[in-house]
């Protein structure tokens, strides 16, 4: 190969990603590694997104995709993983060569912390919001064996849309969809969250009412690292699981996906919650 020294680049695509945590997460991940790689985060907007990709991409040894364009990067494709094929959301491209293959680790991301905590089963499920992560959380509840999930959005026609869609891919779950200002009385074992709530928005009182102790609450959001629903479901005497550990477990996945070794999970754990920690 002679004296050329080539550093690989990895990129987060999203369109709004300046703050991301990831960068200090897998630059972390390849140092501990020794492997000569930088990670980094690009902002595309949505118009230019097609083009700026197949640009990046060619100089890239491995993407990362976040809002708005896990579903736009399908058609530029060349093959799909089985899971992401059937939830038509890709967060993680690798490279062989010069073949693109999109895989969907976010699923991965929400069954690692539950099986972490002996969660292998989920009976029912509440699920707020109807978008990517949704979908993830719909895969992720199939394979851990969920019978029933209610979707609660604020728009009921979307969520009725997402319902059926996701009850046709996932036969063996029972769908309702519920407005989430009038969520009420669940039974669920697992709330999940894959709004911006928490984030920004505000907690609508009704949900406040359905945390109801025994239910574990989980947050997809994961800056602030506590949300109002976390502080809330943990006064309630919920087990709770923050957004960090999602964003860490879909890290993981796509490291071993992109190097093919072990990721250093407790190195990226560290460097992930120093990120959010100081920079709220
Ligand atoms: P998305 O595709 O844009 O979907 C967002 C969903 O939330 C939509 O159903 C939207 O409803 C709903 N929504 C937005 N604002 C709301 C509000 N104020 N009240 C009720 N519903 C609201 O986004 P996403 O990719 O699924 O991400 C959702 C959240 O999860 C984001 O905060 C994201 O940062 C987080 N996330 C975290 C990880 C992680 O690794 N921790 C991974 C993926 C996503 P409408 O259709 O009515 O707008």
């Amino acid at each position: 190969m002679g004296w050329k020294w080539l550093v690989e680049t990895y990129r987060l695509i999203g369109e709004d990603v300046s703050r991301s945590p990831s960068p200090a997460m897998m630059n972390a991940a390849f140092r501990a590694v020794g492997i000569d790689a930088v990670y980094e985060a690009v902002n595309v907007g949505r118009a230019e997104f097609s083009d700026r990709f197949l640009a990046l991409r060619a100089e890239t040894s491995g993407v990362n995709l976040t809002i708005p364009f896990k579903s736009d990067v399908i058609p530029l494709l060349d093959a799909l993983d089985e899971v992401s094929a059937r939830i038509g959301a890709v967060n993680v491209v690798a490279r062989t060569g010069q073949r693109y293959k999109g895989y969907n680790t976010d699923v991965n991301g929400i069954t690692a912390p539950l099986r972490e905590r002996g969660m292998g089963r989920v009976r029912k499920a509440l699920l707020l919001g109807a978008g990517g992560a949704a979908r993830a959380f719909c895969e992720a509840m199939s394979q851990l064996g969920c019978a029933e999930i209610t979707v609660a959005v604020r728009d009921a026609a979307k969520g009725e849309r997402f319902a059926s869609e996701m009850a046709m891919i996932f036969g063996g779950i029972r769908f309702s969809v519920v407005v989430i200002d009038r969520v009420g009385g669940t039974e669920a074992d697992l709330v999940f969250n894959a709004t911006p709530i928490g984030a920004g928005d505000p907690l609508p009182e009704a949900l406040k009412r359905v945390i109801y102790g025994h239910a574990t609450v989980f947050d997809a959001v994961y800056r602030p690292m506590k949300t109002e629903l976390l502080r809330t479901a943990e006064e309630k005497g919920s087990p709770i699981i923050c957004g960090y550990e999602m964003l860490l477990n879909q890290g993981t996945m796509a490291f071993e996906l992109w190097t093919g070794k072990p990721a250093p999970k407790a190195v990226m754990e560290s460097a992930l919650r120093t990120s959010l920690e100081g920079a709220r």
